[in-house]
């Protein structure tokens, strides 16, 4: 844990007792402040309070006797309408801060210039945070991962000079992080997302820039407008800046070539290292997150053949085109996180042929129809839960479908029809769905698939590396 010295002796209020917020209770407690801690959740306070954290009432408190109102990521600080905390804490004028913010400051005391590294972007921050910390765990270095991806930031080890924090940030998280100015700053790309919780694209484009320019060398995808403007902007203000590109060359930076990624200097071209047959870095989308995490452990010094060796023994994320191993000749590949259709697309995108599609749950807005034009690749897909006749009507007379209504039947269904298949068969469970309707969750969902397919007699586990 990271005790948090910063409010030593003073008052603090904190809102939101989810996994972090207790956490950050801790963290606070155990450096001296005297915490208030609230939810407006019955269960949520209960269960902070059976493991230990002081829970009492906000309601009616001034927060005039606060220095700072804590608040977790999940709660409204702008949009739709700021909670009731937030109205408090701005009547009262103390600021409002979160997690990552107190990290930020317990690193300005502890090792201001130890090894930092922030990622965000709408899609890739997990993959790409969990690459950044594999390639400097395999070269040996004491990584600390965690933020939005898992582990909350102030439950890690504490800052020191020889240690790397390698953290996920969510855009809410950013906008709570107003001394955000990690070592490297990676911004994968920008796309409308939470635009619920933001407003307007502006402000989205906004908090997430404060990222990129407080950092010491900024990494920025280049490949959607938005992220472009951001890296002009760092360019202007002279900051040291490493553009990613998958769809084009750029004069200086990084690139990417079929499976190849350049790194570029002034025109200058140098291969770095190659994607093909790294089976957990599959797609155009991971070729750039490949790019950015390449980028950010060379600004910190790693070697070019640490990053390919790194890269070639990434063993992936779960439930994200998961490999989960054979059925005969057919790959498996678990891609439950894909719960609408452009994750789905991705992974479509990512094998050229002789996909046994598994599909459906609780349908998104928008459908499948705008995987169309992946509908070549699928060999057969088999249709189970609430959008299953939905997805049967788009598909037909395009590809062959079964409707097998749950998981275990789809599964079975299309093992059956890859064994005949005399191409290179991959059975593909990536919904375009919530899981809700069948299952706890996207987790839920792919642990029992993972389950299903390891209990066949002729399975075979995915080779590591
Ligand atoms: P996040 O943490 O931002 O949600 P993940 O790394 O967990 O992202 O990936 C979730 C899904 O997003 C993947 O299954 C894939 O469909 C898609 N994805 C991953 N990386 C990218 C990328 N760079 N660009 C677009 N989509 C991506």
């Amino acid at each position: 844990m990271t005790p948090v010295t910063s409010f030593c002796r003073q008052k603090v209020a904190l809102f939101g007792l989810g996994g972090s917020g207790i956490v950050t209770a801790r963290a606070l407690a155990a450096g001296g402040a005297d915490v208030s801690a609230w939810d407006d959740s019955e269960v949520a306070r209960n269960q902070a309070r059976a493991q230990g954290i002081s829970v009492v009432s906000l309601e009616d408190r001034s927060f005039k006797e606060f220095s700072a109102l804590i608040l977790a990521p999940g709660v409204p600080l702008t949009h739709p309408t700021p909670h009731w905390t937030v109205e408090k804490a701005h009547a009262a004028g103390i600021e409002i801060i979160g997690d990552i913010e107190l990290f930020c400051r317990e690193r300005t005391l502890l090792a201001p210039t130890a090894s930092f590294v922030a990622i965000t972007g709408t899609n890739g921050k997990s993959t790409t945070t969990a690459l950044i910390a594999h390639l400097f765990r395999e070269a040996g270095h004491d990584v600390q991962m965690g933020g939005n991806i898992g582990t909350a930031i102030l439950a890690l080890e504490a800052p020191k000079m020889g240690r790397i924090h390698v953290i996920e940030c969510s855009s809410f998280q950013i906008d709570l992080a107003p001394n955000l100015r990690p070592s490297v700053g990676v911004m994968l790309n920008l796309s409308p997302d939470h635009l619920d919780r933001h407003g307007a694209m502006t402000h989205y484009a906004e908090v997430k820039e404060r990222l990129v320019s407080g950092s010491d060398t900024a990494i920025v995808g280049v490949d959607d407008a938005w992220s472009n403007a951001i890296a002009d902007q760092a360019d202007i203000r002279g900051q040291t800046l490493v553009r990613v590109s998958v769809e084009r060359r750029l004069d200086t930076g990084i690139h990417r070539k079929g499976s190849d990624l350049f790194w570029t200097c002034l025109g200058e071209e140098r291969p770095i290292a190659s994607l093909e047959g790294i089976g957990t870095l599959r797609g155009v989308h991971n070729a750039q997150n490949a790019a950015a995490a390449i980028a950010a452990v060379s600004a910190l010094g790693l070697s070019d053949d640490a990053i390919r060796s790194g890269l070639a023994s990434f063993p992936g994320l779960a439930h994200r085109m998961e490999i989960v191993g054979n059925l005969g000749r057919a790959l498996v590949i678990n891609d439950s996180k894909a719960t609408n259709a452009d994750a789905t697309g991705k992974a479509l995108a990512s094998f050229p042929g002789s996909i046994f599609w598994i599909a459906g749950g609780q349908s998104k807005e928008g459908g499948i129809a705008s995987l169309a034009r992946y509908f070549p690749r699928i060999s057969k897909a088999y249709l189970i839960g609430e959008a299953a006749e939905e997805f049967a009507s788009v598909l037909v007379g395009a590809v062959q479908y079964t409707m097998s209504g749950t998981l275990e039947q789809a599964l079975a269904d299309a093992a059956h029809d890859a064994e005949a298949d005399d191409g290179e068969p991959v059975i593909l469970m990536s919904p375009a769905c919530a899981s809700f309707d069948q299952f706890r969750n996207f987790e839920d969902r792919g642990d029992r698939f993972r389950a299903m397919v390891a209990a066949r007699p002729d399975f075979r586990p995915a080779r590591k590396g």
